[in-house]
C-alpha cells in the first residue's frame, strides 16, 4: 500500500466534518493537484473524546461514498506506541509510530557498537548530492547519534512489527515521528536516524522530524524561517540519498506536523517540494476543531453563548487543558482577554479573535491557542456540542472547507 505524493493529514477531532474537509481536497484535484485525504487521530484525542478508532474510519469512509470520492486514502492511527496500537489495528491503515519518547534511553553498548561499525562508509566527508558543502561526520558523532537514537528506532521496529503481524507488512503506510520534542533533528542526524530504520527493516514512507523552530498548536511558526528552509531543504536531499543508500521505499517523504497553520513556512515547504519535485504530507489536525468553534459563533444565540462558556472554563482549566502539550504551546498570560470581556463580544469579534489571519487586528493568537487545547471541554458538553455541530453543519461545513482550502492548500500547493 503506498501513499500518493501529496497528502493531507485532517483530523477530525468530532469527526463530523469529513465532507468539508474532503470537498477541499476535491476542488484541489479540480485544479489538477491530486492530495490523499489522511483522516488521522491519537489516542490522546480518542481518549478525552471518548470516540475509537473505529469512529474515525466510519466518518472516512462515509464522506468518501456521500462525494463518491474515487482517490486514495487512510486512517491514520496518529502518534501511537506500543501500549496503544492495538486498538487501531482494524481501523486504520496508516500507522504514525511515535518513539519521541524514547529519544535518549541508553542502548546497550554491543548494539551502539554495531550501529558504528555499520556506519564506516559515512564517517569522516560525507558528500551528500545536492549539498553543497559536505558534511563533517566525525565517529564521534555517529556514537552521539546512536547513543540518541538506537533504542528509539528500535522501539519503533518493535511497534512496526507488532502490526505487521496482524496486518500483513504491505497492507498499511508506516510514518515514523519524533517531533513532539523540544530539540530540533539536524539533516545530519536524520541521515542516521533512516540508517536505523532501514536496518530495523521498517519500509517508512513518511518520516516526521522534529524542525527546527516552535510548532505551537494553532498558531503560526516561531523560528527563524531562512534556518526552518534551509534545513527543510537538507533533509529533502538527505531523504534522497537514503532512499538510495538504505533502499528504504522511493516514495519516502516528510511529514510535517503542522500542529494546525504553519503559513510563514508553507511557501518555503512548497518551493522546495517543487524544485526537486518531492512529495509531502502535512497534518493539519485540530485546525477543523477550531473551525467549528469559528461557525458557533458565526451562528450565534446559543452556539455563540456555548463557544464563550468553553473559553471561560479553558481559563479556568487552563493548566490541565495544556500540560500534555507543554512543548507546542505558548501562551502568554497577560494577552488573554478576560471573562467579562469576551462575555460582550459579538459573533465577528469572537470569530475574527480566533480565526487564523495572521495581521487582522482583532487575531489573537494566545486565544487561539487556548481554544485549541480546550476541545476536552466540548467533549465534556457532550449531546448539547454535537447537536449544536449538526444544527449548524452549513455554515461550519463551509468555514472548514474554506480554512483548508484557502488558507492551507493554497499555500501549500501554489493553486
Ligand atoms: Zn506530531
Amino acid at each position: 500500500m503506498k501513499i500518493g505524493k501529496y497528502s493531507l493529514g485532517i483530523g477530525d477531532r468530532f469527526g463530523h466534518q469529513g465532507e468539508a474537509q474532503l470537498r477541499a481536497v476535491i476542488r484541489a484535484a479540480e485544479l489538477g493537484v491530486g492530495i490523499d485525504p489522511v483522516w488521522n487521530k491519537s489516542n490522546r484525542e480518542h481518549t478525552y473524546i471518548h470516540s475509537q478508532p473505529q469512529d474515525t474510519r466510519t466518518e472516512a469512509d462515509a464522506a468518501v461514498k456521500s462525494l463518491s470520492f474515487k482517490g486514495r486514502y487512510f486512517v491514520d492511527a496518529d502518534h501511537i506506541n506500543i501500549s496503544n496500537v492495538q486498538g487501531f489495528i482494524l481501523a486504520s491503515d496508516f500507522f504514525t509510530l511515535d518513539v519521541a519518547g524514547k529519544i535518549g534511553t541508553e542502548s546497550n553498548p554491543e548494539d551502539i557498537q554495531a550501529f558504528i561499525g555499520s556506519c564506516t562508509k559515512y564517517s569522516g566527508t560525507l558528500n551528500i548530492p545536492g549539498i553543497t558543502n559536505a558534511l563533517e561526520v566525525p565517529e564521534k558523532l555517529i556514537f552521539e547519534t546512536g547513543q540518541k537514537f538506537l533504542a528509539a528506532i528500535s522501539e519503533a521496529g518493535r511497534i512496526y512489527k507488532y502490526i505487521a503481524d496482524q496486518k500483513g507488512s504491505g497492507n498499511f503506510v508506516t510514518e515514523v515521528s519524533m517531533d513532539e520534542v523540544e530539540s530540533p533533528q539536524t539533516p545530519v542526524e536524520l541521515f542516521f536516524i533512516l540508517k536505523m530504520i532501514a536496518d530495523q527493516g521498517i519500509p517508512a514512507q513518511t518520516i516526521a522530524p522534529k524542525f527546527t523552530g516552535r510548532f505551537n498548536k494553532g498558531v503560526n511558526y516561531a523560528g527563524d524561517v531562512k534556518q526552518f528552509s534551509r534545513e527543510f531543504e537538507e533533509d529533502v536531499l538527505v531523504i534522497d540519498y537514503a532512499i538510495q543508500e538504505f533502499g528504504l521505499p522511493d516514495n519516502l517523504k516528510l511529514s510535517v506536523h503542522s500542529g494546525s497553520d504553519k503559513f510563514s513556512i508553507y511557501p518555503e515547504i512548497s518551493r522546495i517540494i517543487k524544485k526537486y519535485d518531492k512529495g509531502i504530507h502535512v497534518k493539519t489536525a485540530g485546525t477543523t476543531w477550531l473551525e467549528e468553534v469559528i461557525g458557533l459563533a458565526l451562528a450565534g444565540g446559543e452556539a455563540l453563548d456555548l463557544v464563550k462558556q468553553f473559553y471561560i472554563e479553558a481559563l479556568s482549566r487552563q493548566q490541565e487543558l495544556c500540560a500534555p502539550y507543554a512543548d507546542v504551546i505558548d501562551i502568554k498570560q497577560d494577552e488573554l482577554p478576560s471573562s467579562e470581556e469576551v462575555l460582550k463580544w459579538d459573533s465577528e469579534k469572537f470569530a475574527n479573535t480566533l480565526r487564523h489571519i495572521p495581521g487582522h487586528v482583532d487575531y489573537n493568537p494566545n486565544f487561539r491557542q487556548l481554544i485549541h487545547v480546550g476541545y476536552k471541554i466540548a467533549a465534556e458538553s457532550g449531546a448539547k456540542y454535537l447537536g449544536l455541530l449538526i444544527q449548524h453543519k452549513e455554515i461550519i461545513g463551509s468555514c472548514v472547507e474554506e480554512n483548508l482550502f484557502d488558507r492551507h492548500l493554497k499555500r501549500l500547493f501554489d493553486l
